[in-house]
């Protein structure tokens, strides 16, 4: 077990930021810690990365407290903060042998080669920081939280603030340091999860309300969800005889998202619904699955 977190609550002034978590996780997993803004992501992770102490509960990492054997447990572990915090001024070079001299890492020179290689900064490594696009400042994160070759690694939403491209590179660079390294990582992204993700953890204002493997969540991202508007008010128990229509989600009155399985197309059977009633379809669209969605089904 690399991760385990038992009833651990945090408490800012008033504010339950985290409330009785707990969950664990495996060596070797790639695991997505999903939730929206606010749900409580990063105050997990700087606990477990020994940067905030809990209020309650307990957090192990490889076996050592982070309470009690802080030094182990950050030897253990690499972190990149949300905001990826560096010095615009250092070069990257520069940069990483000051991270690599606070872990006191032997042979620095050659371990800072392959770092570089790792992450993909080779035509880089010469530039200073803060003339770096976000992309590469991001492998220098990744570059910094690596470099002591630790067993866990705790990334805080590593591709906010990307480009299509950019969080497409970094995705697959965090695919392959995962594959023999246990890996957390935030985001408020479902398609991140899907992407990448062995196992999720959905968060929701400081509780954890799902925690299953990714393909469990992939099942339920094949139900379709289209949203239609009609001229008039339409009762949602009308909206059910429609065949194929298996979920009806108000809007508003004339307004509605209509759940049917991925292999159906329920369109039809709207519209000869619509003529039946008297009713003008005014838009039908497919509908992007919401974090919403996903929630009540996970929780439900
Ligand atoms: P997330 O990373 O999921 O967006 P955070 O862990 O940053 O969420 O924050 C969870 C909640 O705790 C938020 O409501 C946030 O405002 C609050 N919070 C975070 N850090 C502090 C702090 N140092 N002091 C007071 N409140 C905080
Ligand atoms: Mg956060």
């Amino acid at each position: 077990m690399s991760i385990e977190v038992k009833n651990v609550t945090k408490i800012y002034g008033e504010q339950r930021a985290l409330n009785e978590v707990s969950f664990s996780i495996n060596s070797g997993n790639i695991v997505g810690f999903l939730g929206p803004n606010g749900a409580g992501k990063s105050t997990m992770m700087k606990i477990i990365t020994c940067y905030l102490p809990q209020s309650e509960g307990s957090v192990k990492v490889c076996g050592f407290d982070v309470v009690d054997q802080p030094i182990e447990v950050k030897k253990r572990v690499g972190y990149l903060p949300e905001h990826n915090p560096l010095y615009p001024e250092m070069y990257v070079r520069e940069y990483l042998e000051f991270i690599a001299g606070i872990h006191k890492i032997p042979n620095k020179q050659k371990r800072i080669d392959e770092m570089i290689d790792l992450v993909g900064l080779t035509i880089e490594r010469k530039k200073k920081i803060g003339t770096l696009s976000k992309g590469y400042r991001q492998r220098v994160g990744l570059a910094q939280a690596m470099i002591h070759d630790p067993e866990v690694l705790i990334l805080d939403e590593p591709t906010t603030g990307l480009d299509p491209n950019q969080i497409v590179e970094i995705r697959n660079l965090i695919k392959s340091i995962g594959e023999n390294r246990t890996v957390m990582l935030s985001t408020h992204l479902m398609q991140e999860v899907e992407a990448i993700c062995d196992q999720v953890m959905i968060i929701n204002r400081g509780n954890i309300v799902a925690n299953d493997k990714a393909e469990n969540l992939r099942a339920f991202q094949n139900q379709q969800m289209i949203r239609v508007e009609f001229d008039k008010s339409v009762a949602p128990n009308m909206l059910k005889t429609i065949a194929g229509v298996t979920d009806v989600e108000r809007v508003n009155d004339k307004t509605w998202l209509l759940g049917s399985a991925s292999d159906k197309d329920v369109r039809q059977a709207v519209f000869a619904f619509a003529v039946e009633k008297e009713l003008s379809v005014l838009t039908i669209q497919k509908e992007e699955k919401r974090m919403e969605d996903i929630f009540k089904k996970l929780t439900s």
